[in-house]
C-alpha cells in the first residue's frame, strides 16, 4: 500500500524538525508521499527535495495558507504548486508581516492579563525569523509553567474568545484559492472538522470553496472525532470533492499522530492526488 502524508510542519513554520529531519522520519515510517506544508511559508522545501533524494520518499511540493472567511480563520493547504510562482511568493510575504504584527497585539494582550516578556519568550522558540505562529506563543507559556501543555495554552488564552486571541489580515478565501491554482497547485480545504461552525455555515463554506475553485478536503485529521470523520467523506462524496489526509504532525512529543499514522481512504472516494 502506497502511503500518503499530505500535511505537517517543519521548522519553517511551527514544527520542530527540519525538512530533513522530517524526511528522514518519514522514511523510518514508510511514508512514500509527503508534503510539508509550513504555515504561509515555502522555504523549507527545497531543503526537503534535496534530502529526499536517495531515499524512497517522495516530497510534494505543499502550504497551509491562512484565508478568511466571514471572520473565520480558514486553513486552506496548496498542493503540487509551482513554488516558483511570485503571485503566491507576494501573498505568503504579506500574510508573514501581519502575522508579525499580531505576535505584538499578542504579547499585549497576554501583558493585560500579567503575563510579561510573551513577545521575547514566544521569540525562543521561532525557528524561522520570517514568520511567528500562536504556537510558539504556547511553548512559552508551557515553558515558563503557565500551563501545563499547549492545550491549555489555547484553552486559556490564545484561542478564539480567549483573553490573548488576536486575529490578523489574510486575503479572502477566493483570493488565497486563485492564487494557488494560479501557480498550478490544488486547493485542500484544511481539518474542516475544526472550525466552530453550524451545519448550515459549513455548507454555505463548502458551497464558496467549491465556487471560488476549491478540489478537494481533508476527511481524516487529528483535529477531527471519528464522527467529524465520517461526516467529512459524506460531505466529500456530496459535493464531489477529492479526498486528502494528513497528520499535522508538528512535533515528536505535542503531536499525538506521527507522519503517515492515517487509516487508507476509504473506497468510493477520489484522492487529491489522483490527476
Ligand atoms: P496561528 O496560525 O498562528 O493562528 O496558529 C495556529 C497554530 O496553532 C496551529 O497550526 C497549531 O499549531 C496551533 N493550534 C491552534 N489551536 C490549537 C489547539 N487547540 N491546540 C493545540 N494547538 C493549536
Ligand atoms: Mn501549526
Ligand atoms: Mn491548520
Ligand atoms: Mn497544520
Amino acid at each position: 500500500m502506497t502511503v500518503y502524508d499530505l500535511h505537517c510542519h517543519s521548522t519553517a513554520s511551527d514544527g520542530t524538525l527540519t525538512p530533513t529531519a522530517l524526511v528522514t522520519r518519514a522514511a523510518q515510517r514508510r511514508v512514500d508521499y509527503l508534503a510539508i506544508t509550513d504555515h504561509d511559508d515555502i522555504s523549507g522545501l527545497s531543503e526537503a527535495h534535496q534530502a529526499s533524494t536517495g531515499t524512497s520518499v517522495r516530497i510534494i511540493n505543499g502550504v497551509e495558507l491562512s484565508v478568511a472567511w466571514k471572520r473565520q480563520s480558514i486553513h486552506i493547504v496548496g498542493l503540487f504548486f509551482d513554488a516558483g510562482s511570485p503571485a503566491l511568493q507576494d501573498v505568503l510575504a504579506s500574510v508573514r508581516i501581519a502575522r508579525r504584527q499580531r505576535a505584538e497585539a499578542i504579547s499585549k494582550a497576554l501583558a493585560q492579563v500579567g503575563i510579561g516578556g510573551a513577545l521575547e519568550g514566544a521569540r525562543r522558540f521561532v525557528t524561522n525569523e520570517a514568520l511567528i505562529s500562536r504556537a510558539h506563543f504556547a511553548r512559552f507559556l508551557v515553558d515558563q509553567g503557565y500551563v501545563s501543555n499547549k492545550r491549555k495554552a489555547f484553552n486559556r488564552y490564545l484561542g478564539q474568545g480567549k483573553p490573548a486571541y488576536v486575529s490578523f489580515t489574510r486575503p479572502a478565501i477566493s483570493e488565497g484559492i486563485a492564487v494557488l491554482r494560479a501557480a498550478g497547485g490544488t486547493a485542500v480545504l484544511a481539518h474542516p472538522g475544526r472550525y466552530p461552525l453550524t451545519a448550515t455555515a459549513m455548507r454555505n463554506l463548502l458551497d464558496e470553496f467549491r465556487d471560488s475553485g476549491g478540489d478537494a478536503i481533508e476527511i481524516f485529521s487529528p483535529s477531527h472525532t471519528p464522527m467529524q470523520n465520517e461526516r467529512f467523506i459524506e460531505y466529500a462524496r456530496f459535493y464531489g470533492f477529492k479526498a486528502s489526509l494528513g497528520s499535522d504532525f508538528h512535533d515528536p512529543e505535542e503531536s499525538h499522530v506521527d507522519l503517515g499514522a492515517l487509516p487508507p481512504l476509504p473506497s468510493g472516494l477520489t484522492p487529491v492526488w489522483s490527476i
